[in-house]
């Protein structure tokens, strides 16, 4: 088992102008630089006009960058799609794939998140596959199949060619962009029924990196991360800020994860 190094992920959605970004991201790097080295990897998912300009801005920085989707399409002719080659051309390393956003006002299901998958994997994008449950789900007891199937769905028969070349994010849908968060104990017992599932659908599917996502912020992030198995936040709103993505920056907790027995589970 190899260590899993911590991500820290920003999910911007639809916030900020290009030109907001440019200003927003010369102020976090030349914050960012008292936190280095970090103890983790860094990636901003956002809006794909802001890709080009940020490329530029972050090159050669800790900071790596992300759509926060891609077309299910190679090419052709899809007005208004981006395909993941495009993203890829950018600079970015990775792609926001099932978003509970794009579940619920898109009507995404699992076979085109699959198919978004599978093009983010073949441009060489990192997918952050993004599962979770409802509160309806979860208050019939059934967070744990939803989330193991919604993972079947997106990547089973998929072939991952190691476990770096993925990340999931647990994102419970009834804490994104709530001010409801999951207790520690119920992200850890959730990023622990992913990562076995990711045991078994895939060769190294263990060393895959789990986030949790829902309303991660400065006062609850640290307690998160603490969790043997949440291997860093996918986190929406409190990214917007510089300082709070700090914040949560430094409250990535030091070691490695998964580089011994003990540090599993
Ligand atoms: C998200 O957008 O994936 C997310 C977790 O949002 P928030 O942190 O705002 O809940």
């Amino acid at each position: 088992m190899t260590p899993r190094r911590p991500l820290i992920a920003g999910n911007w959605k639809m916030h900020k102008t290009p030109s907001e970004a440019a200003s927003w991201t010369r102020e976090f790097l030349a914050d960012l630089a008292a936190l280095e080295p970090l103890r983790c990897d860094l990636a901003l998912m956002v809006p794909f006009t802001h890709l080009p300009g940020m490329a530029r801005l972050t090159f050669g920085t800790a900071l790596q960058l992300g759509s926060q989707d891609v077309s299910a399409h190679e090419e052709g002719a899809y007005t208004g799609e981006v395909s993941a080659a495009m993203v890829k051309d950018t600079g970015a390393a990775y792609a926001v794939i099932g978003h509970s956003e794009r579940r619920q006002y898109h009507a995404e299901g699992d076979e085109l998140v699959r198919a978004k998958l599978e093009r983010a994997l073949a441009a060489d994008l990192v997918p952050v596959l993004c599962v979770g449950e409802s509160r309806d789900q979860r208050d019939a007891g059934e967070a744990r199949s939803v989330v193991l199937s919604q993972l079947r769905g997106a990547l089973e028969g998929v072939h991952v060619e190691s476990a770096d070349r993925l990340v999931v994010a647990y994102e419970p849908v009834w804490a994104i962009g709530t001010g409801l968060t999951a207790t520690a104990d119920d992200a850890q017992e959730m990023c622990v029924a992913v990562r076995d599932e990711l045991g078994r659908l895939l060769s190294d599917g263990v060393d895959v990196r789990v986030l949790y996502g829902g309303s991660m912020k400065p006062s609850n992030a640290e307690e998160l991360l603490a969790q043997t198995d949440v291997d860093g936040g996918l986190i929406g709103g409190a990214s917007l800020v510089a300082a709070d993505l700090l914040d949560m920056i430094r409250a990535t907790p030091p070691d490695g994860r998964g580089g011994t027995e003990e540090g599993t589970r």
